[in-house]
């Protein structure tokens, strides 16, 4: 067996030793009988982790945060929350942890991140541990979401630890190992804020500045207002290319509080989302959000309001006076509803092959998915296979192709395949009963979309009238 000594790498600890304040050394649960079930091992490559290694005892306890030092110094990360609104000053890390951050052979550093991994000082109660149908959906959906495109945390791998967990009912324990190039969120804003004032929300923008947005580093040796005003200016654009992609694509993430808000833009939580197959502006499906606060059509304005409980804590380092602060936290925020706008604009362009100055055209053909609530995804395929045009839209697809628009490129851009929800659900009930060939048939497809080898028809194909209807999502904690 290989040893920790032997183990050809370590991770550092780069935002622990940045923040201490925010990040409380911890370590994992044991677990009774550790089984690694999947691992991504393109994505251990790309981390500098040799998968081989992952899969040895001592690998597999790297993975569920046992060992101790020299490998990691694993740590809770403390943040705060809205959770529907309402402001929760402690939450943090309470079934998770921070292994550390890996220097990835592209040169970027990425955390290295479990959940599910035992109770910690954030628990609040509750177990600290997750159930495999969770896990195994953020596994599914975040790594779609990465094959579409979209910015988003990855899935590395997940182990089922042997331990029965209640859940409403007895299911198994389950840890995923998650990637991101941070896990600084809104809330970890919010946290410094109230935790050390402006001292140590400056600390935190000055490590998100090294770790997110290079090319200012160089302002951090004389920093000025300017600084933070370019700062907050990237995460709103990062926010709005991110959410573009969201609205293009049909997806509700469905639990936006301002904790599963990264300032990189990377989609994060995969708890209750869905990817509808009925375009509506309504479209709720977490059964916790009783009140649609995080319906579709609301995703960039809970953005701009999560982008709202940002700038409010850096407001004493954009200006020289609370006054000037204020006003160029307000000038900033304004441009956002714009921001968005564009990057919507430009995102269907790009998926219809036009160009973006056809916005009339755009616009059109938004209103047309709401009107008849198509099933967006395989809208884009017939455009592309020039098949018969959907039912409605025969006068616009007349308009759009004497545009000439650039096929070739959309079918790089529009998937065949997304994580439709009455297949997943499907996949994970097979996969917790033991039988793993639906998932990986699923996931197989999902991971490459465009590619119509990928999968079977039957998984390209929106599920029968009614399944969406009555579909609801839950948070599975
Ligand atoms: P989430 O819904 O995963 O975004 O989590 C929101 C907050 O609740 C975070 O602070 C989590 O750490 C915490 N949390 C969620 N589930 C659990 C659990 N089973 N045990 C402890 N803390 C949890
Ligand atoms: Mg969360």
């Amino acid at each position: 067996m290989t040893t920790a000594n032997d183990a050809p790498f370590t991770l550092s600890a780069e935002f622990a030793e940045a923040i201490p304040q925010m990040a409380v050394p911890w370590h994992g649960e044991d677990a009774p009988d550790p089984q690694l079930v999947i691992l991504k091992e393109d994505l251990a490559e790309l981390l500098g982790l040799d998968p081989t290694w992952l899969r040895t005892d001592e690998g597999v306890h790297f993975l569920l945060g046992l060992n101790p030092q020299p490998l990691t110094k694993a740590t809770a990360q403390a943040y705060s929350g809205h959770q529907f609104g309402q402001f929760v000053p402690t939450l943090g890390d309470g079934r998770a942890l921070l292994l550390g951050e890996a220097h990835s052979t592209d040169g970027i550093l990425r955390d290295i991140h479990l959940k599910g991994s035992g109770r910690t000082q954030f628990s609040r109660g509750a177990d600290g541990r997750a159930a495999l149908g969770p896990v195994l959906r953020e596994f599914l959906i975040s790594e779609a979401m990465h094959a579409l495109g979209v910015p988003t945390t990855r899935s590395l791998a997940v182990l089922t630890t042997g331990r029965k967990i209640q859940r409403g009912q007895v299911m198994p324990g389950a840890v995923l190992v998650r990637v991101a190039t941070s896990h600084i969120r809104v809330g970890s804003f919010q946290y410094s804020n109230i935790a050390g004032g402006i001292d140590l929300t400056k600390q935190l923008v000055d490590y998100s500045i090294t770790r997110h947005f290079p090319d200012l580093v160089p302002q951090l040796s004389a920093p000025s207002p300017q600084l933070y005003r370019e700062f907050f200016h990237k995460v709103l654009l990062r926010q709005a290319q991110t959410v573009a992609k969201w609205m293009r694509l049909g997806f509700v993430h469905g639990v936006l509080n301002t904790d599963n808000t990264l300032i990189s833009g990377e989609t994060i939580d995969y708890g209750p989302c869905a990817f509808m197959e009925r375009y509506r502006k309504d479209a709720t499906f977490s059964s916790i959000d009783t009140q649609s606060r995080y319906k579709f059509e609301n995703q960039p304005i809970i953005l701009g309001w999560n982008m709202a409980r940002l700038v409010e804590t850096l407001i004493p380092l954009l200006g020289d006076s609370p006054d000037e602060g204020m006003n160029a936290a307000q000038q900033e925020l304004g441009n956002f509803n714009d921001l968005c706008t564009a990057a919507i604009t430009k995102e269907f362009a790009r998926a219809l092959g036009i160009d973006a100055s056809h916005k009339p055209l755009i616009d059109e053909f938004q209103q047309l998915l709401f009107l008849h609530a198509s099933d967006i995804t395989t809208v884009f395929q017939s455009m592309i296979t020039n098949s018969a045009p959907p039912k409605g839209f025969e006068s616009f697809i007349q308009e759009w192709r004497s545009l000439d628009p650039d096929v070739e490129t959309m079918k790089t851009i529009n998937p065949i395949f997304i994580p439709r929800n009455h297949l997943v659900e499907h996949a994970l009930a097979d996969a917790i009963d033991g039988t793993w060939d639906s998932f990986e048939e699923l996931l197989n497809a999902v991971t490459n979309p465009f590619d119509e080898d990928a999968g079977t028809p039957y998984l390209a194909r929106p599920s029968e009238d009614g399944f969406e209807e009555n579909y609801m999502t839950f948070c599975g904690t």
